[in-house]
């Protein structure tokens, strides 16, 4: 038997695991990683634990599953996106922390960018919003605040890196620096249609271009892994952000397909296929995956409040003990009773952009019972992501056929059935929940010819549950109208209207 490894590197922890021929996960092995909150708000990774983390596991898997090194044909890494990583290239030793996607440090040099007028031109270029979210003014922070940083950058001694970038050139021993499409479609700074670093936007941030890496597809003979770390010089021959080796894990291989990741939030995202869509209602453009000369483009959407509420059920409320029994509360009424929640805990994203609306529990009578309040709960999870799909149809012109669906939350049968009624399509749940890891194993068993082609992938996937629409059409428009009504009762005046000059 021939495996390919995958390298799944997450804001909580590492992982790898073990992928076979046949497309099974037969190993995985983890291991979590300290998180740094310097202050209110900033959060940071130490590069060092992300490399000895990641390596351990690798090293922990290939021993525990008993193989020898050189049945590993290909190595994949998918991981956390738009954290941001700067080295020494001639010491390997990075010169500050890693600044990672959740920190909000940056957030006033974004809104001065904003208030510069530069949103349209850069949304037109990199298909983003200016966020601190993203690497570029992350990069900028570390060069205006460690000392020396910005001589060093000029003088060429520094590199810049997304965390794939950083284990490439970990895993190489410093000989690649390099990037794939996806990763660097989430730093601000490059070009989603020409496929390059844009010089505008290195100008703009005042960045380096020595500093950044080369941009390659997703699925590319990368380069190998020095023998002394995994026993055997493994090609690295797949990288992919973890969202978008989600899309391609779901094998949302066709313009219009759509998956969705039921976690702490959601993470949408529509295969636009060679057409790199503009939104007009705040969702993302970003780079899906680069094949061979093709780019395949995807329009991504976002919710904060999805496995999350479920959590603050728990955790603040106190009505319920485990995630896992909201599914029988939910079920143990006849219907929501009239009852609404809209989770805007930190406001609301797509396609409403209210930072200012707050959470609330509407329609409740006198009896009203700690089930409706739960199943108004994982409503709210599926009327979300039905505004999500809405907006994405609407900017895409195209109409989804079926939802394939991933995440902690997906294990919610009375939620995907809410959903594919809502949505009145199809909700798919495959066999093997190891999507993103497998997304990456398969870009990466692709490049080295394990598999043949995507097609063959279509015969190793399988679905567990496909969930059928059974609700009356009526009925299922009656309860969204009641969710948008809900949902004007939080907004507030101080509205953000996203709809694109
Ligand atoms: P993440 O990767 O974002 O940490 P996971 O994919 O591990 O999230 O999913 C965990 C989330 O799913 C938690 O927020 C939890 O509340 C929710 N969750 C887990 N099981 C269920 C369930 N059976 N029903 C509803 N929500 C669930």
């Amino acid at each position: 038997m021939e495996y390919i490894i995958a390298l799944d590197q997450g804001t909580t922890s590492s992982r790898a695991l073990l992928v076979n021929e046949k497309g099974e996960v037969c190993g995985v092995t983890q291991e979590e990683y300290p998180q740094i909150c310097p202050r209110e708000g900033w959060v940071e990774h130490n590069p060092l634990d992300i490399w000895n983390s990641q390596l351990h596991v690798a090293q922990k898997l290939i021993k525990d599953m008993g193989i020898l090194p050189s049945s590993i044909k290909g190595l994949g890494i998918t991981n956390q996106r738009e954290t941001t990583i700067i080295w020494n290239k001639h010491t390997g030793i990075p010169i500050y922390n890693g600044i990672v996607w959740q920190c909000r440090r940056t957030s006033d040099q974004c809104q001065r960018y904003k208030e510069q007028g530069y949103e349209k031109m850069i949304r037109q270029k990199t298909g983003l919003v200016i966020d601190a979210y993203f690497s570029a003014t992350k990069i900028q922070w570390i060069l205006d605040h460690v000392e020396g940083a910005r001589e060093s950058a000029e003088k060429g001694d520094l590199l810049f890196g997304t965390v794939d970038t950083w284990l490439i050139w970990k895993l190489t021993g410093g000989e690649v620096h390099a990037t794939d499409y996806t990763n660097a479609s989430r730093t601000l700074l490059f070009n989603i249609h020409t496929l390059e670093w844009d010089e505008e936007l290195l100008e703009l941030f005042h960045i380096p271009k020595s500093m950044l890496p080369k941009a390659y597809p997703s699925s590319y003979p990368y380069g190998k892994v020095k023998k002394e770390y995994l026993g055997s010089e493994i090609l690295i021959a797949g990288i992919a952000g973890d969202q978008q080796a989600a899309l391609f894990g779901q094998l949302c291989f066709e313009k219009g397909m759509i998956k969705n990741t039921y976690g702490t939030g959601c993470f949408l995202l529509m295969n636009t296929g060679q057409e790199a869509v503009d939104s007009k209602h705040g969702l993302l453009t970003t780079i899906a995956w680069g094949m061979k000369d093709q780019v395949v483009y995807a329009l991504e959407g976002s919710i904060f409040m999805a496995g999350a509420t479920i959590q603050w059920l728990r955790d603040e409320l106190g009505i319920i003990q485990t995630a896992g029994e909201t599914e029988a509360l939910a079920l143990s009424v006849r219907d929501h009773g009239g009852v609404y929640m809209v989770p805007a805990f930190q406001g609301l994203g797509t396609p409403y952009w209210d930072m200012y609306a707050r959470a609330g529990i509407l329609g409740m009578s006198r009896n009203t019972k700690k089930a409706h309040i739960v199943r108004a709960a994982l409503e709210s999870i599926g009327y979300q992501v039905k505004d999500v799909i809405g907006v994405m149809e609407k900017d895409s012109g195209i109409i989804s056929r079926e939802l394939r669906v991933d995440g902690g939350a997906a294990r919610n049968q009375f939620l995907l059935q809410f959903q594919s009624d809502l949505l009145n399509i199809p909700v798919l749940r495959p066999h093997n929940i190891e999507i993103t890891a497998l997304g990456v194993a398969y870009l990466a068993g692709l490049a080295i010819k394990m598999w043949k082609d995507p097609k063959e992938l279509e015969t190793l996937w399988t679905v567990e549950k496909t969930f059928i629409p059974s609700m009356e059409e009526e009925k299922s428009r009656q309860l969204y109208q009641g969710w948008k009504e809900a949902i004007n009762r939080v907004l507030s005046k101080n509205r953000i209207i996203v709809d694109n000059q």
